[in-house]
């Protein structure tokens, strides 16, 4: 018989994961006076791929009030791109031009910088359990009013809420069992990377970007994260690096010795860690939304790392959950209809971000294309050119999206 949860027998909200998504639900939630318990598998700090952001994550610093220590701590800035993609050889971008108000996001060892978001959540009041393992929801009439977790080594409890987050990450707790989720077959990738010191880094104006370098096959990553290290990733189509019938690693020595910059970049770096690899297919669930829960961050969708966008997208679906909470729990009879709005409006936005991966995805075009595309995605109207759109665009910063207006005024509730 599970026993009931030593943090109090029902709770406002329930968050499955303490990432970036999870993290930021919870510790906005809490600032609203909310009480809320986020249950994390692992012990922090804990190891994440991830580790260059983008701006559109900057606000919802603000909103959790660590801008200044996200600052402090030492991460690299990061002040745009460096790509090596399409007809035009190398080229870059700088955040500034999308929205000079956002001028850098940051290159963090995830380690750090998810540790950091869940300190907040506590010291925002929410109750963290780390090594507290989700089982599944408890479903009552249709309705999830909990989950089942184990402490690690211990027995098993139930916690009850009034609504549930699902922030697991690509575990997908929830999802597993309450969607169906859409595979984006053509984005069918897989990657592989580890961390190098001493290699080459940019300067001047680049200093701190990411740099992106086309390769027949594939694409690679190359991040400064800090002390002279950097990130180093592979990233190709599944099927292209099973008909190349080499392991991963090897696959990667072989894509290095195609490369240009990155072999030059890597001339006299050092290897400091294992490979490590991961399945990359992008998806989405078939429902983000359901009676007592909502999905956000990578359990909700996860787009390809191309732009770097899952971190910012984990934190803005979490703002956008934490504006639309406060109504539901006001309000509980407009549940569906706030949690409908959530999910068309993240939707549209992830959907633009997809749509954008797959068109840049063809390295045959020239920059005056992506320009063109992004643009015709989020500035229909024509209202700003084309490369500030596309800029804005890879930002996660279409200040023309609804996310960002997820203030439910249309919907006659208060905002919490
Ligand atoms: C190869 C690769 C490269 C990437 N590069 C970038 C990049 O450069 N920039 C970027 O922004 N994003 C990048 N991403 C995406 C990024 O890693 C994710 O989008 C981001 O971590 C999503 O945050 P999240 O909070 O939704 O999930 P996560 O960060 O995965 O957090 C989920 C949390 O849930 C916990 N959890 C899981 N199961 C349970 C359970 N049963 N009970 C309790 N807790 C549980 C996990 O321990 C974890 O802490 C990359 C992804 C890949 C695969």
């Amino acid at each position: 018989m599970p026993s009931q949860s030593s943090e109090g027998a029902e709770h406002d909200v329930i968050v499955i994961g303490g990432g970036p998504a999870g993290a930021s639900a919870a510790g906005l939630l809490a600032r609203q006076g909310i009480d809320v318990l986020l249950l994390e598998r692992e012990k922090f700090p804990r190891y994440h791929i991830g580790e260059s952001l983008i701006t559109g994550c900057v606000g919802v610093l603000d909103e959790l009030g660590i801008r200044e220590r996200v600052e402090n701590h030492g991460f690299i800035k990061k002040y745009g791109g460096s790509l090596v993609w399409g007809q035009d050889g190398r080229w870059t971008f700088t955040f500034v031009e999308g929205k000079p108000e956002f001028p850098h996001a940051y290159n963090v060892r995830r380690a750090d910088f998810d540790a950091l978001v869940l300190t907040r959540a506590r010291e925002l009041g929410a109750k963290v359990v780390e090594e507290a393992i989700v089982k599944e929801a408890i479903v009552e009439d249709d309705r999830v009013v909990g989950v089942r977790y184990h402490l690690r080594g211990g027995e098993e409890v139930e916690s009850r809420a009034k609504l549930v987050v699902d922030a697991s990450g690509q575990a997908r707790v929830l999802g597993r069992s309450l969607t169906e989720v859409d595979w984006h077959e053509d984005l069918r990738n897989v990657a592989v990377w580890s961390y190098f010191q001493n290699g080459e880094s940019l300067t001047g104006d680049e200093a701190g970007n990411i740099f992106i370098e086309h390769v027949p096959g594939g694409w690679f990553w190359y991040i400064p994260i800090s002390d002279g290290t950097h990130s180093v990733g592979f990233v190709t189509a599944v099927e292209d690096a099973t008909a190349s019938g080499l392991e991963l690693p090897k696959l990667f020595a072989a894509k290095i010795g195609e490369s240009t910059h990155i072999k030059r970049m890597l001339e006299s770096a050092s290897q400091v860690s294992a490979f490590r690899s991961a399945r990359d297919w992008s998806y989405a669930c078939d429902r983000l939304t359901g009676p007592g829960w909502m999905l956000i961050g990578d359990a909700a969708a996860f787009v390809d790392p191309l732009f770097s966008t899952g971190v910012t997208l984990a934190m803005l679906s979490a703002s956008a959950v934490a504006k639309a909470i406060p109504a539901v729990l006001d309000a509980p009879d407009l549940e569906a209809s706030i949690f409908e709005r959530y999910e068309k409006s993240y939707r549209e936005f992830l959907g633009n971000i997809i749509s954008f991966v797959r068109y840049f995805y063809n390295a045959g075009l020239d920059r005056a294309a992506y320009y063109e595309y992004a643009q015709a995605l989020v500035d229909p109207g024509k209202l700003f050119f084309p490369r500030k759109d596309f800029v804005t665009l890879i930002s996660g910063l279409n200040q023309l999206h609804p996310i960002f207006e997820l203030e439910l005024e249309g919907s006659g509730t208060p905002t919490g």
